[in-house]
């Protein structure tokens, strides 16, 4: 199947030398047989690498093992396989990726699902953007990657399933930018995808993400408000809230920011299912966001001024002391007051076994949504504004 075309084999020769430079654990990858494109550090960020295609096709798609936006052809929309980490069983996991590019050039957005695989108003969200393009009008390019996580998303799950020692499970936004020669396989495939698919292809970049499964979140970006132009971008969404945080370093908006592209984290609701009434508004401020950049033309959708977003810098878990049936008082985006009771929890007997109150002053932002909750479980995230910057105990992005 694979055509080993001048491409590939010049770019072997290169990962060789690079091989030879990483030191013995590489070394030994290659003796194995596991090297070529896994095992190389050899991120393509030093001046243009190219598109390698690997010769492969599947389900009428090309697949490349890395991407420079600059071979495709302008004036249109391509769709691409990217190969990335393999599979316990030497297959490949590969990821999706749709190139809309302009018949002019200009700057270029990411627009990216995916990284938790429960969540999938992100995967509408940009689908409904992509489906307002057209690239014989567009100056400059989107760059989509619809699947990161595909493992995690084959199993509608937040985490990567992997199998060193029996299943265990990884978060891939905890290993961001990634690192190709990495010590479990999602942070090999961060890493592949990071430096061979994202970074060389983007000038800003927007990661889409939900609450997670047992947590319902309200509209929201993660955004650093410190940082000028994530301000901007996080701005021009019309949603109920702004989170100004960098939550945890290793963040896949975080490594964009690290190397000097702005970029922001959207939160879109609830895990597992498209909720179709908080969609728009994303889609609204995407569109907005490749107007800013002057991708596509056209004025304005509404932002967050009309709307009256909510910013608030710091998060407060309330969390379960005990185990039991939880009622939870407040809704998403209710004020709430130091001190408001927002939860009671009883046994199976219907005695109160304990009661949640909050010691913040804010704005609901996420809350539980299975019924039950074992101790030390985040019943209620209230979003507030605080001199220092408050993390919330136990939040998932
Ligand atoms: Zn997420």
């Amino acid at each position: 199947m694979q055509n080993e075309s001048d491409d590939v084999i010049a770019r072997r020769a290169f990962m060789k030398k690079a091989v030879a430079l990483v030191g013995a654990t590489s070394a030994l990858a290659t003796q194995s047989g596991a090297a070529n494109a896994q095992a190389a550090n050899a991120p393509a960020t030093s001046g243009r690498k190219g598109t390698v295609y690997t010769g492969d096709v599947i389900q009428g798609k090309k697949v490349i093992s890395a991407l420079d936006v600059d071979d495709l052809e302008r004036g249109k929309t391509h769709k691409l396989y990217f190969q990335g980490v393999q599979m316990p069983t030497g297959q490949d996991w590969y990821v999706s990726v749709i190139v809309v590019h302009g018949a002019k050039p200009g700057k270029r957005v990411a627009l990216i699902s995916g990284v938790h695989g429960d969540e999938m108003s992100p995967v509408h969200t940009i689908h409904s953007v992509i489906s307002q393009l057209d690239p014989a009008q567009m100056s400059g390019t989107v760059l989509a990657v619809l699947d990161v996580s595909r493992p995690a998303l084959e199993a509608m799950e937040r985490r990567w399933p992997n199998t060193a020692l029996g299943t265990g499970l990884i978060d891939i936004n905890r290993e961001w930018p990634g690192n190709e020669n990495g010590a479990s396989a999602p942070s090999r495939h961060a890493g592949l995808l990071f430096n061979r698919l994202l970074r060389p292809n983007t000038d800003y970049a927007i990661d889409f993400h939900t609450g997670t499964t047992g947590m319902d979140l309200t509209s929201f970006n993660l955004v650093r408000m410190e940082l000028p132009e994530p301000r901007a971008m996080a701005e021009l969404f019309p949603i109920k809230q702004i989170f100004d945080n960098p939550a945890y370093p290793t963040l896949l908006a975080n490594a964009f920011i690290n190397v000097g592209i702005p970029a922001i984290t959207p939160e879109i609701g609830s895990a597992r299912v498209f909720d179709f009434d908080m969609i728009p508004s994303f889609v609204e401020g995407t569109l907005n966001v490749l107007k800013r950049y002057n991708i596509v033309s056209g004025p304005m959708g509404r932002t967050g001024r009309d709307v009256g977003t909510f910013v608030g810098n710091s998060g407060h878990s309330v969390m379960s002391t005990h185990g039991g049936f939880v009622e939870l008082l407040v809704k998403l985006n209710e004020k709430v007051k130091a001190g408001q009771k927002v939860a009671i929890q009883r046994n199976t007997f219907g005695e109160v076994v304990a009661e949640y109150t909050t010691e913040v002053a804010g704005e609901v932002t996420g809350r539980r949504t299975d019924a039950t909750a074992e101790p030390r479980i985040p019943l209620v995230m209230i979003l507030y504004q605080s001199a220092a910057r408050e993390n919330p105990e136990d939040y998932s992005e």
